[in-house]
C-alpha cells in the first residue's frame, strides 16, 4: 500500500473513533455502577482505542459514493422481469426476504473471527433482533426489536458476506475491514451499510477489541430543519460492534446505526470529555447549541414521549430483565419516566456534563445510553423521515 493510501485509511479510523459507539457514562451515573454497555469504562475491555479528539467530521467517509452501477443494469432490454441479482460474495441472511432491485437500505453483516458461516448467520440474526423481540433472554433490543425499525423491515435487505475476516490485532482487522468494504461497494447495491460484527479474541499477545463505532454520519440535518433531509444526501456508513459484550451489544448496534444511517449525534459524555468546560459536539437534531435551535427543532414536541418507551419498559419487566439493566440499588436511571419526555436538557453531548453549551431533547435515549433502547420523539422523527425515503419494493 502506498503512503497516501495508508494515510487515508489511518485518517478514516482516527475519525471513525470519534463517532463513538455504544453508550457512555452520563453525568448522573455513579462511578461504581457504570452502565452495562459502556465500552469506554468497562474493565473487561482493557485496551479500547483512543476516543480521539473533538474534531468529529461528517465529511470523512470510508464509504465512497454509492456505486453508479445500478442493480437494475443487468435486467436486459426486453423489459421482462428477471430474478433479482445476487451480489458477488453476498448471500441472503434471511431466506425469502431480500430483493436486490428493490428501493431499500442494504445491510451487510461482515464477520470478524467467526469460526463458521452458520455461526455468523445466527449471530447476525441475533444482533439485528430480526425476529422482532429482544434477544439474550429478553434483555437486549437489537435494531429490529425497536420501533420504528421493527415495523419497517421491508425497507431493508439483509445480507451476509461469505468472506469472514480473521485477525489477531486491531490494526490487522481494521485494514482487512477497509479492504472488504471496498469489495462490498463494488456489488452495485445502493445505500449499503456494512455491519462489522467483531467476535473478540483476547489472550496474552492477542487483542482484537475495537471500540464500537460508526465511521461517520449517514446524513446531516441542516439549518435545524427536518425538511433539509433528502434522499440524495443519504450516504450510510459502516459500523463496528463487538458481539459478546456488553450484554446489550444488540442495542449498541442500533445506536451505531443511529449514527451510520440516520445521522444522529452522541448525546452521552464519556471521560475524558466530561470535564467542566470541555466543548460539546454540536450536531442536530439531538445536540444543539442554543435554546432557539432547540425550539425550532422540537418546540412543538415538548412533553411528548416516544410511544415505544412504554412497550420497551413493560417488555423488560415482563421478561424479568428490568432489574438487570436498572438495578434498584442505583439511582442514575430513576428519573427516566420524566427524562424521556421531550424538553430542554442541558449538557453532555461529549462535552461539559453540567454546562450550558449543548441542549438535548430528552435526558434518556438510545443515543445517550444504548441500554435505553428508545430513540425518543425527536430522534425517531429523523429516523422515520429517512425510512420514508424508501419504498421497500
Ligand atoms: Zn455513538
Amino acid at each position: 500500500m502506498d503512503k497516501k493510501g495508508f494515510s487515508v485509511i489511518a485518517l478514516l479510523f482516527i475519525f471513525g473513533a470519534l463517532i463513538l459507539g455504544g453508550t457512555g457514562v452520563v453525568y448522573f451515573t455513579s462511578k461504581e455502577n457504570p452502565p452495562v454497555d459502556s465500552p469506554e469504562s468497562a474493565p473487561q475491555n482493557p485496551v479500547p482505542v483512543s476516543t480521539g479528539n473533538e474534531a468529529a467530521s461528517t465529511t470523512v467517509s470510508s464509504n465512497p459514493l454509492p456505486a453508479t452501477t445500478s442493480p437494475e443494469s443487468g435486467t436486459g432490454t426486453s423489459g421482462k422481469k428477471i430474478s433479482p441479482l445476487k451480489p458477488a460474495n453476498l448471500e441472503n441472511l434471511v431466506q425469502g426476504h431480500n430483493d436486490a432491485r428493490a428501493d431499500r437500505i442494504n445491510l451487510v453483516i461482515v464477520g470478524i473471527n467467526f469460526s463458521s458461516i452458520d455461526e455468523l448467520k445466527n449471530t447476525g440474526i441475533e444482533m439485528l433482533s430480526w425476529g422482532g423481540s429482544p434477544v439474550r433472554n429478553g434483555v437486549a433490543f437489537g435494531p429490529f426489536a425497536i420501533e420504528p425499525l421493527r415495523s419497517n423491515k421491508g425497507k431493508f435487505n439483509v445480507w451476509y458476506d461469505t468472506a469472514i475476516i480473521n485477525g489477531t490485532t486491531q490494526d490487522d482487522i481494521r485494514n482487512k475491514a477497509v479492504d472488504e468494504e471496498g469489495s462490498i461497494n463494488k456489488t452495485g447495491l445502493k445505500y449499503v451499510v456494512p455491519i462489522f460484527l467483531n467476535k473478540l479474541k483476547q489472550s496474552p499477545g492477542i487483542n482484537t477489541f475495537i471500540t464500537p463505532h460508526s465511521v461517520g454520519f449517514g446524513i446531516t440535518l441542516e439549518d435545524n430543519s427536518f425538511s433539509s433531509l433528502t434522499k440524495d444526501k443519504l450516504q450510510p456508513k459502516a459500523v463496528f460492534v463487538n458481539v459478546q459484550e456488553p450484554l446489550t451489544s444488540p442495542s449498541q448496534l442500533a445506536h451505531e446505526l443511529g449514527h451510520g444511517i440516520f445521522g444522529l449525534a452522541d448525546e452521552k459524555t464519556d471521560s475524558p470529555f466530561d470535564k467542566p468546560g470541555s466543548a460539546p459536539r454540536i450536531r442536530a437534531p439531538d445536540c444543539v447549541a442554543t435554546p432557539a435551535d432547540a425550539q425550532k427543532l422540537w418546540g412543538d414536541m415538548v412533553g411528548q414521549v416516544d410511544p415505544f418507551y412504554t412497550n420497551w419498559k413493560s417488555t423488560l419487566q415482563q421478561n424479568g430483565q428490568w432489574e438487570t439493566l436498572f438495578p434498584s440499588d442505583v439511582s442514575w436511571w430513576k428519573s427516566m419516566d420524566d427524562g424521556v419526555k421531550v424538553g430542554y436538557y442541558y449538557g453532555q453531548c461529549y462535552g461539559d456534563p453540567n454546562g450550558k453549551d449543548a441542549i438535548r431533547p430528552t435526558d434518556f435515549s438510545i443515543m445517550n445510553q444504548s441500554q435505553v433502547a428508545v430513540f425518543g420523539p425527536v430522534n425517531r422523527k429523523q429516523v422515520e423521515i429517512v425510512l420514508g425515503f424508501f419504498k421497500g419494493f
